[in-house]
């Protein structure tokens, strides 16, 4: 039979492995006092085991594999980091192996009950977004909870660390970290690119020197964006291009490649033309924006910081070559909610990391949990499984957890799949 070793490792990590009367290929007993410890790097797959082979209690490694040739063919013959190796745990075996000294290593076919790999089955082999939808009904809601608070820190320890990258590459300084991470959350995932690439292109401390001026703040920003058009007669157009080419020059600025924005199927609120220069309007409104945020605890006042009136221009534009119907084009509350989602808590997390501090981690999860549930097509995929989220902490735990898990079939690391997996009638 052909076992995945990735079950194998399951098995043996959460001991579901008949345990009485074990013994290695030779017919001696075997007793598992400890499984060891889970191994992701290279090396054995797990560490510090205990094991009583007949009379003897070793500690050391175990290697699992699907067939005990396969020793052999991952070269582990003569490998010293394999030489601690006291059991190669194996589906099927068809060899005997040894360490490079010679010395030959007990083995021990694992043995468990059919429904686990039934169930593992059933799961790699379906076919739907969410492979586990047929059975998740099956999981107390108990289990789901914990494990949405779990998959919210998993997500907010991945931000941070590529937080952290970027603090490190603006030599520790968080407001030019915050102003990147914001750059980017503005481009809403269709422009976040071009976005990011903006804002690493004009640094933050030119847009601070200028931000009395929205004529040359947007100036600096559709200029370095490259979304001036080169051949309007427009009077807004020909101010801000004057303003740019001297601006540029004397910052000695190259504005980013044009091409890259997207506009196609785009709502217009949604414009990058639009959402520049919501973002100009937030940097004039706004100096040391996050200095701010890391003061502020509370809902109402950071959404107010958000709320800040692009130039009238805009009013009757969505782009610079056409009019449209007048409307103000100040960011909706659902649009900062996002922004308060995807920079503003991971930013406070992470500046909660750096500096130990527990009062401020708890303000960013505090906002996650007041925010309500984003709407979103995972979410709404969630919500039709009968998995719903009450606060944006929680859909961002489900977002999480389609897209690390989920997708790529992880379930025998997700709870809901350990769950499953594990059933046995
Ligand atoms: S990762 Fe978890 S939630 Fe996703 S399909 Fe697998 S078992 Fe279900």
């Amino acid at each position: 039979m052909n076992i995945p070793e990735a079950l194998l490792h399951y098995v043996w990590q959460h001991k579901l492995f008949y345990i009485n009367n074990l013994t290695t290929t030779d017919g001696v007993p075997v007793e598992v006092v400890d499984t060891g410890k889970s191994n992701t790097d290279a090396g054995p797959d797990f560490f510090n085991a205990k094991i009583r082979i007949g009379s003897t209690l070793w500690a050391g490694n175990v290697e699992i594999h699907t067939r005990s040739s396969e020793w052999n063919k991952h070269k582990h013959l003569n490998n010293k980091a394999y030489d601690n190796v006291i059991l190669h745990v194996v589906c099927q075996a068809d060899v005997d192996i040894f360490r490079s000294d010679g010395t030959e290593i007990p083995q021990m076919a694992l043995s468990f009950p059919a429904p686990i790999l039934q169930n593992y089955r059933e799961l790699l082999s379906a076919k739907k977004q969410i492979p586990c939808e047929n059975r998740i009904k099956e999981v107390p809601e108990i289990i789901i909870n914990l494990w949405k608070t779990a998959l919210l820190t998993e997500r907010l320890q991945q931000k941070t660390a590529a937080i952290f990258d970027l603090l490190f590459q603006n030599n520790n300084n968080w407001e030019d970290t915050f102003y990147v991470v914001l750059a980017r959350n503005f481009g809403f995932g269709t422009n976040s690119e071009p976005f990011e690439q903006l804002a690493k292109s004009l640094p933050h401390k030119i847009l601070a020197t200028h931000k009395n001026n929205i004529l040359q703040i947007e100036a600096l920003l559709f200029g370095q964006a490259n979304l001036l058009p080169t051949d309007s007669a427009d009077p807004r157009v020909l101010a801000l291009k004057k303003e740019y080419d001297f601006l540029a020059k004397k910052y000695g600025l190259q504005a980013i490649e044009g091409s890259q924005w997207k506009l196609l199927r785009l709502r217009p609120d949604n414009f990058p033309y639009v959402r520049i220069a919501q973002f100009a309007a937030l940097v004039v409104h706004s100096s040391k924006l996050f200095s701010k945020i890391v003061e502020t605890t509370d809902l109402a006042a950071l959404r107010a910081m958000f709320d800040c009136k692009p130039c009238e221009f805009w009013e009757t534009h969505y782009r610079f070559e056409h009019q449209s119907k007048r409307k103000t084009k100040n960011m909706s509350r659902q649009t900062v909610d996002i922004l308060l989602i995807n920079t503003v808590a991971p930013m406070l997390f992470a500046y909660a990391e750096k500096k130990k501090n527990a009062a401020i981690k708890e303000t960013a999860l505090s906002i996650l949990e007041q925010l309500p549930p984003e709407k979103n097509a995972i979410v709404t995929y969630w919500n039709a499984l009968g998995i719903n989220a009450t606060s944006a902490f929680e859909t961002q735990a489900l977002i999480q957890l389609k897209k690390n898990y989920c997708d790529l079939k992880k379930c025998l690391h997700c709870r809901i799949g350990h769950k499953i997996v594990a059933k046995q009638q």
